[in-house]
């Protein structure tokens, strides 16, 4: 695709890796057809390549955008199903982080769109803020049933009970020690996965040492195009992984929810070239950790077999591009495994996205609900909380991240999604 940037634009940070971007776009379109959004719009602009557009009429200049440049690029979920399929080896997450943080910069939301987008980041991203909010959206919420929109979705969404928080468990000879990164939705929402996961790891002598201190890593806050809190999240978790020892003490820093993994490993492209926190930034982002790589096969059978779909999250296949092997894994552990249908295709998490964008979250949650019912599985493996909490149904299987399955096939404790399912 020609571009047609003024020089000094092109002397801004990132700007040379956008053009060479948008210059190797050669419009063939191959990319629409993974595109989860136009598969339901059907709508060219919320297709990557109408995206592509929008984004190079929008940086070339530098010009504020249109209400409608703003509406496509949000609509976008940055699964980046569109890089994976693209032959010309275009680099869409370039292109659209560096949008939504031109966006961020220069367009003025309505003001109600910016409260809910600050106080989903707010809330997300402080595992205590979250509890909080939690409790007082229940107490709320009989009288909040009538507030519409996204704020309703928002408390509706909210107000559940959430577990306590749980011990880790270490090994009684440790062979090796794995820093844990507790992640911020993950830890308020779903504390058991790293139960299950430090016992696990446990069984194979790796003793899990918890980065209390890290808190979020600013994924969320780099979606939203949030530069700034993104960087602020970024220094705080290089600092946890300074006071814990480090590149001295550990081999490997792991989080168990790949979205937050996938954004982890980019974390040198938020330093400029000569701050000093970019060696720390490559040196972390090059020891996040694949857990399926760190757990072998035991020789053990599960009390009961199961029928078990995995669900790929995209951050995983697309993001990170890990091949990770967790069917064979539970295959090991004597369950049957199968890959949904569409299992390319994003189930709407994504982040916030699922706040943001409720309605497109919706008819792409209700895809994938259909693909799991037709599979006829007891139980839906995934290992990123967003799709895991995504994919959540009371009338159909249980949805759990696939390290807590293959904890209990070990001996561990019953998941309590999968105690149902064992009584009946
Ligand atoms: S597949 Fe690649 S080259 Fe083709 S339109 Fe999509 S982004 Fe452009
Ligand atoms: S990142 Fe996903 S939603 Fe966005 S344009 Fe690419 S395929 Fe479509």
């Amino acid at each position: 695709m020609r571009t047609n940037f003024a020089p000094d634009r092109l002397e801004l940070p990132n700007m040379a890796r956008v053009e060479h971007n948008l210059r190797a776009c050669v419009h063939c379109g191959i990319c629409t057809a993974s595109c989860p959004t136009y598969l339901l719009t059907g709508d060219e602009r919320d297709s990557p390549r109408g995206r592509i557009i929008l984004i190079k009429e929008m940086l070339e200049t530098g010009a504020v955008p249109s209400d409608e440049t703003v509406h496509h690029l949000d609509r976008c979920l940055s699964c980046l199903a569109c890089r994976s399929a693209c032959p010309s080896n275009v680099d869409y997450r370039e292109l659209i982080d560096e949008a939504r943080s031109h966006i961020a910069k220069t367009y003025r939301r309505r003001r109600a769109d910016q409260l809910l987008r600050r106080l989903v980041l707010e809330t997300l991203s402080r595992p205590a803020l979250f509890r909080s909010g939690a409790q007082v959206a229940r107490l709320l919420r009989p009288l909040t049933k009538s507030v519409p929109g996204r704020l309703g979705d928002l408390i509706a969404k909210g107000a559940r009970a959430l577990p306590a928080r749980q011990p880790l468990s270490t090994p009684q000879t440790v062979e090796r020690e794995v820093a844990l990164l507790p992640g911020c939705v993950q830890a308020a929402l779903a504390p058991t996965i790293d139960a299950a996961t430090a016992r696990v790891l446990s069984r194979r002598g790796i003793r899990l040492v918890p980065l209390e201190t890290a808190h979020c890593c600013g994924a969320l806050a780099h979606h939203l195009g949030e530069d700034g809190a993104a960087k602020v999240s970024a220094k705080n978790v290089l600092a946890a992984f300074a006071a814990a020892g480090g590149t001295e003490r550990f081999a490997e820093v792991l989080i168990t929810a790949t979205g937050c993994a996938a954004h982890l490993t980019t974390y040198a492209e938020l330093f400029a070239p000569r701050d000093p926190l970019l060696a720390q930034a490559e040196a972390l982002a090059g020891r996040i950790a694949d857990l399926t790589q760190l757990v072998r096969a035991l020789p053990v059978a599960a009390p009961q077999a199961l029928r078990v779909a995995l669900h790929r999250p995209c951050s995983q296949s697309h993001g990170l591009r890990w091949r990770s092997d967790a069917a064979s894994l539970l295959r090991a552990a004597g369950h049957s495994v199968v890959d949904l249908a569409e299992t390319d295709i994003c189930c709407g998490s994504a982040g916030s996205y699922s706040l943001l964008q409720p309605e497109l979250s919706a008819q792409l949650r209700m895809r994938k609900r259909a693909h799991i019912s037709r599979s006829a599985v007891q139980v839906v493996v995934s290992s990123n909380i967003g799709c895991i909490d995504q994919l959540a149904d009371p009338a159909g299987p249980t949805v759990l991240h696939w390290i807590e399955l293959l904890d209990w096939s070990e001996g561990g404790p019953v998941p309590a999604g999968l105690s149902r399912l064992l009584h009946a």
